[in-house]
């Protein structure tokens, strides 16, 4: 598991190099394997320690934001080229704050207010975080499936392919909320990816902003992007 947290002014040491170098020599040993992240062992906590409703706007727009989101992305685009012979190879990808970039809506309402949320999702201009749409984009062109899986529920599907084309998404499937659904994020997201493995693809990566869009399982590795403006779980 990879949580991509950034360290603020952390000194490298002498020290600091040498097992950095002993570990990459270890890996090169090995064959270069990448290691595959455990997904059947990522739990969702009862609240994200990192989560803040007051500040989490604010980190967004800050470096560590941006170098834990790039770090998410390296490694996801590391571990598909480690696997770009997989047969009918996958990535499942979260939208909002993963592909989809909702912070217009969350500055102008930070107090979440759901018939607002249906507004903008209705305004279908909702942009991309372009670092997640060049790696779905770049994923596709190796042969890798897109599954989009979001709990966004049926009633926005029309709003939200608009709103994919509209940013240029290409994509393979649109996994939604049904009407009336009452699990929870994580149940969810689980059995969306549990049938895209039994309808015989292997995802390869599976991408997203919550810990609910990457506990349990029925993905080889899973990347954690930041966000600290709300927690599902
Ligand atoms: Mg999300």
């Amino acid at each position: 598991m990879k949580f991509h947290t950034a360290k603020n002014g952390a000194g490298v040491t002498l020290q600091t190099l040498i097992v950095a170098f002993l570990f990459v020599s270890l890996l090169v040993v090995l064959g270069g394997s990448v290691q595959a992240c455990p997904c059947n062992t990522v739990t969702v906590p009862e609240s994200d320690p990192q989560y803040n409703n007051t500040d989490g706007l604010q980190f967004s727009r800050t470096r560590q934001y941006r170098q834990e989101f790039e770090s998410a992305i390296s490694a996801a685009r590391l571990y598909c080229e480690k696997h770009k012979n997989v047969s009918h190879r996958a990535i499942v990808s979260d939208i909002d704050e993963t592909l989809f970039d909702n912070r217009e809506f969350d500055s102008a309402s930070p107090q979440f207010d759901r018939s607002k949320w249906m507004r903008w999702v209705a305004e279908e201009r909702a942009p991309v975080h372009k670092l997640t749409a060049n790696f779905l984009s770049w994923a596709r062109s190796q042969g890798f499936a897109v599954f989009l899986v979001t709990t966004r529920g049926e009633d926005t599907r029309i709003n939200t392919i608009y709103n994919l084309v509209r940013d240029s998404v290409a994509y393979d499937g649109l996994f939604m909320r049904p009407a009336g659904n009452k699990q929870t994020h994580q149940a969810l997201k689980t059995a969306f990816r549990k049938q895209i493995q039994e309808e015989g693809f292997t995802i390869v990566v599976n991408l997203g902003d919550q810990f609910s869009d990457l506990a349990g399982g029925y993905a080889d590795d899973c990347e954690k992007l930041p966000n600290r403006m709300y927690f599902h779980r």
